[in-house]
């Protein structure tokens, strides 16, 4: 069996804001440039957070002036400087790894939290099999699109794999939608009406596991291979 994992928040957290929300906050920018949004950050192989603003100036036809650069190169420089480990995260990788799983990456990632992950977690990275990243693939999730790359690279077969991620729309569904087995990591804390709302949105499908850490996932997917 093949596990997928997710990044941001489910083996390493980082500050609460996700990069595009922060852009979008410091540029003034309307609800509907999200999506946009998101393909720049997230989509676009950017190496410096001065090529991210001379994109996102073409795209939006705005001028960038220097604070709200600074104010980006700052964000950019943070999501490196504060990203943390996940309680369990490493622990959790190696003892799937010594149960003979297959392991493979696919997150929406933008550099710097990936160059932060590599030194992060830089014992158990040789126990990856394979990586899909959103901003070397051009596409990010919830496209279905990005799980089928990371299927075809890994060579695993759907309906035989796991997806663990923390995001109800952007890891459980799209994985549900194509047959995978689902665990939904809660990393973090949310009101009831949320938790109700996100319930609601998974109650159609089956094998969608719930659990509140990485020990908690990896118990169900201990009982999943002994089914
Ligand atoms: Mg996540």
């Amino acid at each position: 069996m093949e596990v997928f994992l997710d990044i941001g928040f489910t083996l390493m957290g980082g500050p609460k804001d996700s990069p595009p929300k922060m852009i979008r906050h410091v540029l003034n920018l309307e609800d509907d440039c999200s999506e946009v949004l998101y393909d720049i950050v997230f989509c676009e192989n950017h190496q410096t957070s001065d090529s991210l603003v001379n994109s996102l100036e073409k795209a939006f036809g705005l001028r960038i002036n220097s604070d709200q650069r600074r104010e980006i190169a700052n964000f950019w420089q943070m999501q490196y400087v504060s990203a943390y480990e996940l309680e369990g995260a490493s622990a959790f990788i190696k003892n799937l790894a010594r149960s003979g799983l297959g392991l493979h990456i696919v997150s929406n990632l933008w550099l710097p939290f990936y160059q932060k992950f590599k030194i992060v977690f830089r014992e158990i990275f040789n126990m990856l099999s394979s990586e899909t990243l959103s901003f070397e693939e051009g596409i990010r999730k919830p496209s279905l699109e990005i799980y089928r790359r990371a299927s075809d690279r890994s060579g695993a077969l759907l309906a035989e794999s796991v997806m663990v991620g923390d995001s109800v729309g952007n890891d459980i569904i799209p994985c549900a939608e194509l047959g995978m087995k689902c665990i939904w990591f809660k990393s973090r804390p949310m009101e009831k009406h949320q938790l109700d709302s996100k319930r609601y949105l998974i109650s159609r499908y089956i094998d969608i596991y719930e659990a509140n850490s990485l020990g908690e996932a990896q118990a169900i997917i201990e009982r999943i291979l002994l089914k």
